[in-house]
């Protein structure tokens, strides 16, 4: 497999610490509202790459955090608490806040067809494990303590910017929110581990620590569960491309910090959804979310769909038209399957032929589109019915698009609505008969056939059939 990896930015072969088995992360949600569609297509992005992993062979364990404590709403300490404002929002407690939305978070995940991590951690339930590691960062000189906060010491690492190309803006990031910037901090990157002082006094969540009592910032829980769970060496690291900078530079200090010595080998960052107007946000307009596209009748699939068709490595534009469009292929695809027969014996020689160059392609930076286009391939072949359908099945495994689910209320609509088209057309060619317009007759005939319809004249009128 190649993936492009953003520590290099280049596309490598992916050779994982241990031969065959990968240590995967995913940065969870930060549970203080509903993920919009843009948090979405990250999430569906890195469960194509989990799945296409374990298409390729791998044997896989991800695992994935759940942010109920410590985030800002700017990623540089600075802001307000993230979870303290959800939870003022609603009335109710930070805890009520994180199990509403992490149930709703994994209720949109189930809905897009996104398999669950193996594990699934919250920040709360590792606090021993972050205090030990900020303990051990204390003891070798990459933490120091001020204002009775503990910081992390950017100036004590080789290089910090380990991803580059860190725009002015980000290294701005403090004095974007108009917040009096910490005057503790030695230097303008580091970032705090444990606050015991914050401007937060009514902040419900604390701990006691060797520090006092407090709570963790947002970066350790990442670096703790990953440990926790995959040991000190780590192959993928996935998130949104926001997360390069502060958040991933300040986990690898952290964890490289601690352990002596290289991290995770591949980073993996999808590119964000947009909105027309720019960014999406949780703040701007309408909130796009999964129920939002429900309510307005759009199938969850075909947004998965849609995300699909374009690279994870590029920024995407959505737009009701696009998720249209989208849909109107996802139904032609799905019902193109549907019409596949379901005769002949299986050629599992063919079943393994297609499954290997959907390996290679896919397994090819997990290039999505190009599966895609494989699955119009197969179903342009002159094998039997049985085996194609096998075939898209083994391809759904990574696509995850319900491709053989007989959606009956779906395809009895649809049906339905080529059977009003036809015969509306057949009226209108008689009509046109009668008036001896034989010229539009023949067009109509012909509108029919270009769209896979024949007609035949019969002495009991006329009859129409598929090609
Ligand atoms: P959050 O809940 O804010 O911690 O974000 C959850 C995930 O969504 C992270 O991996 C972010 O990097 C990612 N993300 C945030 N905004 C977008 C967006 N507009 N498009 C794609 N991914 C995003
Ligand atoms: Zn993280």
């Amino acid at each position: 497999m190649y993936l492009y990896n953003s520590l290099s930015k280049k596309v490598e072969e992916f050779v994982p610490h241990t031969p065959g088995k990968v240590a995967m992360y995913t940065c969870g949600p930060t549970v203080y509202h509903f993920a919009h569609i843009g948090n979405l297509r990250s999430y569906i992005m890195e469960d194509v790459l989990e799945k296409t992993l374990r298409y390729n062979g791998f044997d896989v364990k991800r695992v994935m955090n759940i942010t109920d404590v410590g985030h800002l709403s700017s990623d540089a300490d600075s802001g307000e608490d993230k979870m303290l404002k959800g939870a003022k929002r609603e009335h109710k407690s930070v805890m009520e806040i994180a199990k509403y939305y992490t149930d709703a978070f994994m209720s949109d995940c189930a809905k897009l067809n996104i398999k669950t991590p193996d594990v699934v951690e919250p920040a709360t339930n590792c606090i021993p494990e972050f205090i030990h590691m900020i303990e051990v960062l204390l003891e070798k000189g990459y933490a120091y303590k001020a204002g009775e906060n503990i910081y992390f010491d950017t100036s004590k690492l080789e290089s910090y910017y380990v991803f580059g190309n860190q725009s002015s803006d980000d290294l701005k990031i403090g004095a974007r929110d108009d917040v009096t910037e910490d005057t503790n901090k030695r230097n303008k990157n580091d970032f705090v581990l444990w606050f015991t002082k914050s401007k937060f006094e009514d902040q419900a969540l604390k701990w006691d620590s060797p520090w006092g009592v407090g709570y963790p910032g947002w970066h350790i829980e990442c670096s703790c569960i990953g440990m926790k769970h995959l040991g000190e060496y780590m192959d993928i690291h996935c998130g949104g491309v926001d997360n390069m900078f502060p958040h991933h530079t300040n986990e690898i200090a952290q964890s490289e910090a601690f352990s002596g010595h290289k991290w995770c080998k591949y980073w993996f960052h999808v590119h964000h959804l947009n909105d027309e107007t720019g960014k999406m946000s949780k703040s701007k307009g309408e909130f796009l979310t999964v129920s939002l596209l429900e309510e307005k009748g759009y199938d969850p699939i075909a947004y998965r769909f849609f995300t699909l068709l374009s690279h994870y490595r590029k920024p995407l534009t959505f737009s009701y038209d696009a998720l249209d469009q989208a849909t109107a292929t996802y139904k032609k695809l799905k019902n193109k399957i549907l019409l596949v027969p379901e005769e002949g014996e299986v050629d599992e020689k063919a079943v393994e032929e297609w499954h290997g160059k959907f390996a290679e392609t896919v397994g090819n930076d997990v290039n999505t589109s190009m599966g895609i286009t494989l699955l119009y391939d197969v179903l342009k072949t002159d094998l039997n019915g049985n085996t194609k359908r096998a075939i898209v099945d083994d391809f759904d495994y990574v696509l995850s698009l319900d491709l053989l689910k007989a959606d009956e209320e779906a395809k009895g609509g649809e049906e339905d609505e080529l059977t009003a088209y036809v015969e509306a057309k057949i009226e209108e060619r008689k009509q046109a008969k009668k008036a001896k317009d034989f010229e539009k007759a023949d067009a109509i005939r012909n509108e029919l056939l270009s769209k896979g319809i024949v007609i035949e004249d019969t002495r009991e009128g006329v009859k129409w059939k598929r090609q």
